[in-house]
């Protein structure tokens, strides 16, 4: 049964100067991450919406990890730049503030920028990757941003049937191959793996080393405070209408600036972006926190976060609080617009509590407090970007594919240190597109049907496999056959 906290969270209004209590938000089957983000509302002197016409040196638009992560490390190397942060909502209001809380040491779509490079550059490419995460660990502890942040790497598992285990040496295979190093990526024996987490029917599976997790909504609320601080402007409530010429028009004003930064991802709403980002959905759950007892009968004592073996895609950890945080099977919908509601159906959350079930049959009946769902974005060339288009004083960054937690981080990183016109090994990275236009980095997405049917095709196609495979049915012609045409739909998405 879902049960509603006894504090209820309140959204509150920010306009005339802000602490203006609206409805009181039930959070059940809400995202708990929005609970702390309004848990910590009342902080919010600095934040304003956007009127008058301004000018400033640099416009930020979008109010998530990116925007806010640009901001921060711009205004460390260059602090004399006027900065503005402009977001539609709230800060954290797209999958920023709503995700499943893994820092991942690697990049979706890594392979395509590493496509051809010799061994020793993508190792020295995937060390940044490496490096990535415990820079995020060490600027939150400089910061003291107590966002929950772990390291307690992640367990990919063969965990409930054993065509999985050839999955995941693949996939180990494929890390390896990469650049990741062995002491980062090693592979777990069925009983290494049970020493870390109780799975149904464990083969074994990768442990790797440099996964985190954090709390989306205290991350947030950090580095809002943090920006603030360094007098970052920052406002809420204000969308960027347009981007045109050098001037972000909102609603209420505008702002003149050589350079505004697009940080709207999955969320986004610029005409710009469009054709070149999809909104795919994403759903998660969260336990109420679980007893000693069964924390004894499924592990995960260091907290790793873990994955099993499926193309559909499932993955969760244990948080600070001692919840399980769930998360599976993203989609795509027809013509699919950001989704701004964060409720999902009880449909939705029986279904992810089922798979959490039968990946840790001993966990036992367990109450969901929390479910929620969110938007990310998925770009035509399936890897994610950092890009300054300096003849039209425009940059981005996005595409991150479901992994954006530690990769807007990246990301944003890498457009500071372009922004200053540095010359370091991440804006010679090959993520990092220095004066070019979108179109020429970013492919355009087919037009509808083609894209809703695409997606259609895939699901389907990975969802029979699975189906086959769980049930352990072997069918001789039709089983290689499904399994190589899902290889070659994954090589073009994944
Ligand atoms: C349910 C879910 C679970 C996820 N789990 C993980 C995970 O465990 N690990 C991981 O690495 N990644 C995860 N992700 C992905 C990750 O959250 C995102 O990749 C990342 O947060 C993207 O950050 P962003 O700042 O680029 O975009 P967003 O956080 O989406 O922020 C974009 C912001 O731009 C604002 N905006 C849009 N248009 C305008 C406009 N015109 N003017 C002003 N503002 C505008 C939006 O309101 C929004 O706040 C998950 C995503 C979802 C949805």
């Amino acid at each position: 049964m879902t049960k509603a906290p006894s504090n209820d969270a309140i959204f509150w209004s920010h306009r005339d100067n802000g602490r203006v209590p609206l409805a009181p938000l039930s959070i059940d089957k809400q995202a708990i991450n929005e609970q702390a983000i309004d848990e910590q509302a009342g902080d919010k002197q600095a934040i304003d919406e956007q009127t008058g016409d301004e000018q400033a040196d640099v416009v930020i638009v979008g109010g998530g990890f990116t925007g806010l992560w640009t901001a921060y490390h711009l205004k460390r190397l260059a602090p004399e730049k006027d900065i503005r942060v402009l977001e539609a909502r709230r800060f954290g209001h797209g999958a920023s503030g709503r995700n499943g809380g893994w820092v991942v040491g690697n990049l979706a779509g890594l392979e395509r920028h590493l496509k051809g490079l010799p061994l020793a550059r993508r190792q020295a490419l995937c060390e940044l990757l490496s490096a990535n995460v415990d820079e995020i660990g060490a600027t939150l502890s400089q910061e003291a941003i107590d966002a929950d942040f772990h390291k307690g790497g992640a367990l990919y598992a063969a965990a409930r049937y054993p065509a999985q285990e050839a999955l995941q040496r693949d996939y180990l295979a494929h890390l390896l191959e990469l650049g990741h190093r062995q002491h980062d990526c090693r592979w777990l024996s069925a009983d290494e793996l049970s020493d870390r987490a109780r799975f149904r029917r464990p083969f074994g599976g990768i442990f790797h080393r440099q996964v985190a997790t954090l709390h989306p909504g205290k991350l947030i609320v950090g580095l809002v405070a943090r920006l603030a601080a360094m007098q970052v402007r920052l406002y809420e409530q204000s969308p960027a209408t347009s981007i045109d010429d050098g001037k972000v028009t909102t609603p209420q004003g505008s702002i003149r600036a050589p350079m505004i930064v697009m940080a709207t991802e999955g969320y986004n709403t610029l005409s710009q972006l469009r054709p070149h980002l999809v909104p795919v959905s994403s759903l998660v759950i969260a336990t109420e926190p679980l007893s000693q007892s069964q924390w004894d009968a499924i592990g995960l004592a260091q907290r790793p976060t873990f994955a099993d073996a499926s193309r559909l895609i499932n993955y969760g950890h244990r948080s600070r609080d001692g919840r399980l945080i769930f998360g599976a099977r993203g989609r795509y919908r027809f013509n699919a617009r950001p989704r701004h509601q964060a409720s999902i159906t009880q449909g939705d959350i029986q279904m992810r509590k089922a798979l959490l079930q039968d990946l840790f049959p001993d966990l036992g009946e367990v109450d969901i407090s929390h479910g929620w769902g969110g938007t990310l974005g998925l770009s035509r060339s399936f890897r994610p970007h950092a890009l300054i288009d300096r003849r039209a004083g425009i940059a981005t960054a996005g595409g991150y594919a479901g992994e954006g937690v530690a990769a807007s981080h990246l990301m944003a990183r890498t457009l500071a240190e372009m922004l200053c016109g540095q010359d370091t090994p991440l804006t010679r990275a090959p993520w990092a597109f220095d004066g070019c236009a979108l179109d020429q980095v970013v492919r355009r997405w087919e037009p509808e049907p083609l894209r809703w049917l695409g997606a259609q095709t895939i699901t389907l196609s990975y969802a029979t496999e699975e189906a086959l495979a769980s049930r352990e049915r072997h069918l001789p012609l039709i089983g290689p056959a499904l399994s190589r045409l899902n290889d070659r739909f994954a090589a073009v998405i994944e």
